[in-house]
């Protein structure tokens, strides 16, 4: 289960991985633009490999797969703490494109029916978590940054930007509420069991 097992924060800035202690999960397309001055990760960390938004907005694979493995491995060595390299070790399914259909029981009987495999989900949302997050490994989430912006939310006393999709302090009390909730809806379910 997510709560127990991994959540994965979505973040658009690198310079996180130095700034909080949560695990958080960063695009290569994002990072890259970083390859001169990567930080240093103080915290466990995945990629995501950007490979399904270059699809979805230019119908093709732009990246090479010999490029891509060169910038883990330098990820790899010049940041630590990448948690993806490691999945070998112990085979994980990511399962997107889900995005649509979480708040509809499709997606729990999709995630119901790999069980017991490891799954990872990617970019999942608050609606989906409490219905399927039981049946993951991991997952990941970035959906903090959109609702901000879509709300035009801001934290007290965050007056110097219009919203706070892009903002550390919102994103980890975001964080906190979906764990919440998470804990919530599994304790509702155990209690629930025979
Ligand atoms: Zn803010």
């Amino acid at each position: 289960m997510v709560n127990r097992g991994l959540f994965y924060l979505g973040a658009h800035e690198p310079q996180w991985l130095h700034r909080t202690d949560v695990p958080l999960f960063i695009s290569h397309k994002r990072l890259i633009r970083y390859m001169k001055d990567l930080p240093i990760a103080k915290t466990r960390w995945a990629l995501d490999s950007g490979a399904f938004s270059e699809l979805a907005k230019y119908g093709e694979w732009l990246t090479t797969e010999a490029e891509y493995v060169h910038a883990v491995l330098t990820y790899q060595d010049e940041m630590g703490e990448l948690d993806c390299v490691h999945l070998e070790d112990e085979p994980i399914v990511g399962v997107g494109s889900v995005c649509r259909r979480q708040a509809t029981g499709e997606a729990t009987a999709i995630f119901a029916s790999l069980r017991p495999l490891r799954l990872h989900g990617f970019g999942v949302k608050l609606s989906g978590l409490t219905r399927f997050g039981h049946f993951l490994t991991s997952c990941d989430s970035l959906a903090w940054s959109y609702e901000a912006w879509k709300q035009d939310a801001r934290l007290p006393g965050h007056q110097t930007h219009k919203h706070c999709g892009n903002c550390l302090d919102y994103a980890l009390h975001w964080r906190e509420g979906v764990i919440r909730r998470m804990e919530e809806s599994d304790g509702h379910r155990t209690s629930r069991s025979p």
